[in-house]
């Protein structure tokens, strides 16, 4: 069989490590075609040397002549910029796009390499909740694969695999996060290094406090309803603070398929590689004696309301989800530089969304700008807090 080539945006993360880590278990069946980074020139150049890419792409122009140096011996492409990720997706030789970025920056690569016909490996569920239904409408037209990487949606591709009947509901899993159980008096204190502390998944920061606030979960819904066309009700959380059971589909004869595993993204990355087929490898089993309870209860929306104004915003439409998002994403950072505080995240989503107005039929070009609005909005806000 010949090797597929793969293209991994944002290699230098916990996702495009990973990925790598999948590579690197097949060699004779991946090559990496394509690597980028955000500003970490020494891990993309550690990445560069050892899987001999065409092109390799840092977005920061302040480490690109540090990476370039570093690769001036070999015949590897280096670029800069964001527009080089737009350009180096579209190299005939690709067949996977895997993309790995955090964020809505993720948005216009995905849009690029759907439309130069690329199969999509998506981490990047941000691309989903900001324009699902641009996206998916342009998966259709091009005939391409959209390959779930996020444990839950691999799960329940995994489970609807030969099942040619329509899916009466999902459950989606989520772990609960840290503060699980938490009341907002307890939640009002929280400091960075608390909701950092994941107790079953090791992440990039932002998905990170995203679970932690359970918007990760909010996310997780529009993203599920985008690429598996459901409707909102048709959607589920379900707290199992194991992390064992990834997520489960109901039919309309209500049976019940769950797909479980250890919580290691290796195996998602590893299956959105492989599919349909699945390889031998030498990753971690789970053991049965190691868990003698699987759990499961109802999410608190009153606690955490990033997950109510996730599906508010999915329920609404228009550019709702886009704003939450870059809203988020704004307030998460903001978060991460000690300027807003945990329970006041939602406060912030709640006041852009207030802010900017709703509206409808939305191209590329619009929800990219919304995105930006959203920001400067979000931004805005965030300033005006005393601290
Ligand atoms: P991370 O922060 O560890 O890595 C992000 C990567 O994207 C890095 O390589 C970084 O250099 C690059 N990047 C960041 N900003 C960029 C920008 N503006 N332009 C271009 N590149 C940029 O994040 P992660 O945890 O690997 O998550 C990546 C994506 O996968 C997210 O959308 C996340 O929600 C999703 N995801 C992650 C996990 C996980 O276990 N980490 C699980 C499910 C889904
Ligand atoms: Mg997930």
């Amino acid at each position: 069989m010949e090797k597929k080539n793969i293209a991994i945006l944002g290699s230098t993360g916990s996702i495009g490590t990973q990925a790598l880590d999948v590579a690197r278990e097949f060699p004779d069946k991946f090559e990496i075609s394509v690597l980028t980074a955000s500003n970490n020139a020494d891990t993309l150049i550690q990445q560069a040397l050892e899987f001999n890419p065409k092109i390799v792409i840092i977005v920061s122009e302040v480490a690109y002549k540090k990476v370039k140096d570093a690769l001036a011996h070999t015949s590897i492409k280096v670029l800069s910029g964001e527009e080089a990720l737009v350009e180096a997706v579209q190299l005939e030789e690709i067949d996977v796009v895997l993309n790995a970025i955090v964020g809505s920056a993720g948005l216009r690569p995905t849009v690029k390499a759907i439309t130069c016909g690329k199969d999509i490996a998506l981490a990047n569920k941000e691309t989903l909740v900001v324009s699902g239904e641009l996206i998916m409408r342009l998966v259709k037209q091009h005939n391409v694969k959209m390959l779930p990487i996020d444990s839950e949606h691999s799960a329940i591709f995994q489970c609807l695999v030969g099942e040619p009947s329509p899916i009466e509901k999902i459950y989606l899993t989520a772990s609960g996060g840290p503060f699980r159980g938490w009341s907002r008096e307890q939640l009002a204190n929280v400091r960075k290094a608390q909701a950092l502390k994941h107790p079953n998944w090791s992440m990039g920061a932002k998905i990170t406090i995203d679970s932690a606030s359970l918007m990760n979960k909010g996310l997780e819904v529009i993203e599920a309803k985008w690429l598996f066309d459901l409707d909102i009700n048709q959607i589920d959380v379900i707290v199992h603070p194991q992390s064992i059971v990834h997520s489960i589909v109901q039919f309309e004869d209500g049976s019940m398929k769950a797909q479980m595993g250890l919580p290691d993204m290796k195996l998602p990355i590893q299956y959105a590689l492989t599919y349909p087929q699945r390889y031998k490898n030498t990753f971690k089993r789970f053991d049965f004696m190691d868990y003698g309870n699987l759990t499961f209860e109802k999410p608190d929306l009153n606690t955490f309301r990033n997950l109510q104004l996730a599906f508010d915003a999915l329920a609404e439409g228009g550019n709702r989800c886009c704003v939450l998002n870059a809203a988020n994403e704004t307030a998460v950072a903001a978060f991460l530089e000690d300027k807003v505080s945990f329970l006041g995240m939602s406060n912030i989503l709640e006041e852009t969304l207030c802010h900017i107005k709703n509206t409808n039929n939305l191209s590329l070009d619009d929800y990219i700008a919304y995105d930006m609005e959203s920001r400067i909005v979000a931004r805005d806000l965030i300033n005006k807090l005393k601290q």
